[in-house]
């Protein structure tokens, strides 16, 4: 694991722009999932979802949380290279800005946040809820859950993931991306 109070790298600077940062990444390490993100206090909150998110309310997807990331990783896509941390392709599955329900610091304390996402391929409400156990690697187990709305999905109609599964930033493929060769901001890995 990367401690960003220790590196050069620059720190997360506070977006100016409208909104908060929401973003996920589709992340082909070892094993493929996605890394889910919400800017909150300078920082990228971070948890990897195995299976992706789901718009079926009733699938309740698990997200191991990870270290918080900079600002500046949210629009990364390339390859961490082989033998770093996160060694894989990154992409950018999905980009936009987020908007808490209630206060967000107090809810991400408490472990329940309640959010409505703004991406280009998730809308409408959402919640992350901090589960009571952790998994073998001693790391906070949270559940992440569609709410009931117009956004929300049955996964019987089929999954997002497999319906839309190129970049929202360039509409690039994982196969794509890794032919790049770009490599991250900082030149290291990430979770
Ligand atoms: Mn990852």
């Amino acid at each position: 694991m990367r401690d960003f109070s220790r590196t050069p790298e620059p720190r997360g600077r506070r977006c100016r722009a409208r909104g908060r940062i929401y973003v996920v990444q589709k992340h082909a390490a070892r094993h493929l999932h996605y890394d889910f993100r919400l800017e909150l206090g300078g920082v990228l909150l971070s948890w990897a979802l195995p299976r992706g998110p789901s718009l079926d309310p009733s699938a309740r997807r698990l997200a191991v949380q990870t270290e918080d990331h900079p600002i500046e990783y949210a629009r990364f896509e390339g390859t961490i290279p082989p033998g770093q941390y996160g060694a894989g392709t990154v992409m950018v599955w999905d980009i936009g800005t987020w908007e808490p329900v209630g206060d967000p610091e107090e809810g991400y304390r408490e472990g329940r946040l309640r959010f409505v996402l703004r991406g280009k391929k998730l809308r409408g409400e959402w919640q992350i809820i901090r589960a009571p156990y952790r998994d073998s690697r001693g790391q906070k187990s949270w559940l992440l859950v569609k709410a009931r709305d117009e956004a929300a999905r049955s996964e019987a109609a089929g999954s997002i993931l497999d319906e839309q599964p190129d970049s929202a930033l360039t509409g690039r493929t994982l196969e794509e991306i890794a032919a790049s060769h770009e490599r991250p901001p900082t030149g290291r890995g990430a979770g």
